[in-house]
């Protein structure tokens, strides 16, 4: 993907990079920017409202799939200036407060000759990935629709972080899966539907288990953290991902 912002339907859009990605929704003049990438994302952020003669003050929420430092990024920037809650899951509310991040449930050692590792090291350092703001101000939710634009519904899917979740958005047939899969993993450099590496995991057995809650969601689209947007249904995804297994 180039590093640019495109529209992926109509008021879906995706920014970031080649790496890591997050999601501006509309409703209406309204926007939630879902996940926060990292925090040298924001210029880029700034620049594709700007081309849309929209501006930050239009975000009307953040929504975090989880806390880590990769999906906080500029979140807590566009909280102050839009005046924008961010709303995370409860039991990922702590990471998102103080960067503070949960046990991993597999070494990042046999990673390190990696050269995508290296590439994705490379990319959060060059977009702040090491200095991501905590969250000052946070608003929990545990399940059920969130009262933001695009009215998302949260589905628990635990196991990459304790609060981790996805987000399903019916009307527009959209599926936001955050990290409980993806289409390329940041560690290894393989494309197509997979888990994320047991070495970003807080539990792994509960990440392939978390699995289950995507699989019936009728979706036209699946939008991942890391990698490319699935057209299929979700339940190709997860059935490819399953059958590669944790690693
Ligand atoms: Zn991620």
């Amino acid at each position: 993907m180039p590093d640019a912002p495109t529209q992926l339907a109509p008021g879906v859009h995706r920014l970031g990079n080649a790496l890591v990605n997050c999601y501006l929704i509309e409703e209406g003049n309204d926007i939630t920017l879902v996940d926060g990438g990292f925090p040298g994302f924001r210029p880029q952020l700034d620049a594709y409202l700007r081309d849309r003669g929209r501006t930050i003050k239009d975000i009307a929420a953040v929504i975090l799939t989880h806390a880590h430092s990769d999906h906080v990024g500029m979140a807590e920037g566009v909280r102050s200036d839009a005046g924008a809650p961010v709303h995370v899951h409860e039991q990922d509310a702590e990471m998102a407060r103080t960067g503070k991040v949960h046990k991993r449930d597999g070494s990042m050692l046999p990673y390190l000759v990696r050269p995508a590792t290296w590439k994705l090291f490379l990319a959060a350092g060059r977009n702040g990935g090491g200095r991501t703001p905590d969250i000052q101000e946070l608003s929990t939710f545990t399940a059920g629709d969130l009262d933001v634009p695009g009215r998302p519904r949260v589905i628990p899917t635990p196991g990459h972080s304790p609060g981790h979740v996805a987000f399903h958005l019916p009307e527009l047939g959209v599926l936001i899966a955050g990290d409980a899969l993806c289409t390329y993993n940041p560690l290894t450099g393989r494309r197509g539907p997979q888990l994320m590496a047991k070495a970003f995991a807080y539990d792994a057995l509960q990440m392939l288990a978390s699995l289950e809650a995507l699989e019936s969601i009728d979706a036209k689209l699946t939008l991942f953290g890391h990698g490319e947007p699935w057209d299929r249904a979700p339940a190709e995804a997860v059935a490819q991902a399953r059958e590669f297994g944790l690693t």
